[in-house]
């Protein structure tokens, strides 16, 4: 078997300071267990030999290197991450013209790899498979699963041994905030500055320079949140390390969508304090771009001038974010444009929500139909702000185009994982075909919009990845 992978490497151009050169580690029996084939053809990759994505087989034209980045985890600054499990094969040119990077996640120990082993478990690859996905399917940017191929190795995990797999992701780029505060943090001008052009031609080449990036990455990071806030998606470790320049969502670890809606809502076991809470991800992007501001500024000779102009920037993101979410908001209750008024309408709707435990999909999915209100509890109070609403003539058609009917429920992902260990792909494949049209879901799939019942809700999502 033979895959051909029309490479076009940049990133390995670059000078040896952003990355080792290194091979994948080569697992025992590689067998795949998910191919996106819809994707590959995207990427005009031909073929799919399990052990190519495995990496024990690196194929003609790759160029494997580890990429070095730093990275503020939990609000501590931690002066050196990297790839501590994941291999860039390289880059294609996609049939729209965008470059792409393909990358093996779970393929063996680097230089960055400090205690960890560098492998991924079969669970936490297939999560990110099926959420990145859906991601997608919901119009949202994000980094892509290619493939799922198992190693027939164990990995050893607080759980146990556990069952290994690599995940191959593909992204516009792994261009990270910590990428860039590693050598503004070490002083490295010169590569700061090489890495810095390189992501305007990259990513925004209609930036004007270090700031014009800043307000790029800014604007693109405030529509990314304000899209998971639309959907109530939970990122749960939006470290610097894992915030991107391209404004796509990447390293899905403890994430998870909410069923019943709350805004102080935590899912990630050791988010303890509830840093990355679900009504606290808007603060926190704008804290990510305004380190991602600190290091740029260490471009320019005047100081000065440099952080008056970057924190003009990063303090016009809350603005930005916003009208993101007043749009978005907007749009889930059938209103075009906004008036000043509706951001009370729509907070209201969310106040009852939060007081009733009303679930967040199934309640905007429902809000065009006279079922939403046996999402409450309290009927009358919801009766009362729809009537409010009814009078700003909502949009149905708006509304339906705007609400997802189907999410990747957590209680559905660790039922998909439990089967995929015990040997049975079909839970898998079955939540990928529905999530895969999310805004109009076929009735066969109704069982998974269910929200869990009492005994399935999943409370917390591990790091143990
Ligand atoms: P994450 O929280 O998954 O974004 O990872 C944070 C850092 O830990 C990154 O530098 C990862 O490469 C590294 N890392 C996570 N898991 C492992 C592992 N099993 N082996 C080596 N490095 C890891
Ligand atoms: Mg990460």
């Amino acid at each position: 078997m033979t895959v051909r992978i029309p490479f076009d490497n940049s990133y390995a151009t670059l000078p040896g300071v952003f990355y080792t050169r290194l091979d994948p580690t080569p697992v025992a029996q590689a067998d795949m267990l998910a191919w996106n084939a819809d994707l590959a053809a995207e990427l005009g990759i031909e073929g799919s030999d399990p052990t190519v994505f495995a990496g024990t087989t690196v194929p003609d034209g790759a160029a494997p290197l580890a990429q070095l980045y730093a990275g503020h985890q939990f609000g501590n600054y931690n002066p050196q991450l990297g790839d501590g499990r994941a291999i860039l094969l390289g880059e294609v040119i996609d049939r729209h013209g965008q470059r792409r990077d393909i990358q093996l996640k779970g393929s063996g120990p680097t230089p960055y790899s400090r205690m960890g082993d560098g492998r991924a478990w079969l669970g936490p690859v297939l999560r990110e498979y099926v959420v990145s996905e859906a991601m997608h399917a919901l119009g949202i940017p994000t980094t892509r699963a290619l493939a799922a191929v198992a190693t027939g190795e164990p990995v050893y995990r607080e759980q146990g041994a556990l069952p290994g797999a690599v995940l191959t992701r593909v992204a516009s780029s792994h261009l990270r905030v910590g990428t860039f505060q590693i050598f503004a943090h070490r002083g490295e001008i010169d590569a700061l500055r090489t890495l810095t052009d390189y992501a305007i031609a990259r990513h925004h080449p209609e930036a004007d320079g270090p700031m014009g990036l800043l307000k790029a990455v800014c604007a693109a990071q405030a529509e990314l949140v304000s899209a998971w806030m639309s959907v109530g998606f939970i990122h749960g470790v939006m470290n610097t390390d894992n915030c991107t320049l391209s404004g796509e969502t990447i390293d899905y670890g403890p994430c998870a969508f909410m069923d019943a809606y709350h805004e102080g809502r935590v899912f990630s076991s050791i988010d303890q304090m509830g840093r990355y809470a679900f009504g606290n991800q808007p603060r926190i992007a704008v804290w990510n771009m305004a380190q991602l501001a600190t290091a740029l500024i260490q471009l320019f000779d005047d100081k000065e001038q440099a952080v008056a102009d970057a924190t003009a920037i990063v303090h016009a993101m809350p603005g930005q974010l916003q009208a993101a979410w007043l749009r978005r908001f907007g749009a889930k209750i059938g209103l075009e444009g906004t008036t000043p008024g509706d951001q009370t309408l729509i907070e209201d709707l969310l106040a009852l929500m939060q007081t009733d435990g009303a679930d967040f999909t199934n309640t905007f999915a429902a809000l065009h139909t006279d079922a939403a209100r046996d999402q409450f509890t309290d009927r009358a109070s919801f009766d009362t702000w729809a009537r409010r609403w009814r009078a700003r003539t909502p949009d149905t058609d708006l509304m339906q185009r705007s609400n997802p009917q189907i999410i990747p429920r957590n209680h559905r992902i660790e039922a998909m994982i439990e089967a995929a260990v015990a040997g049975d792909m079909a839970p898998f494949q079955r939540l990928m075909t529905a999530l895969g049209t999310p805004y109009g879901v076929a009735p066969d799939f109704d069982d998974l919009r269910r929200p869990p019942s009492q005994s399935e809700i999943v409370p917390a999502t591990f790091c143990g990845t």
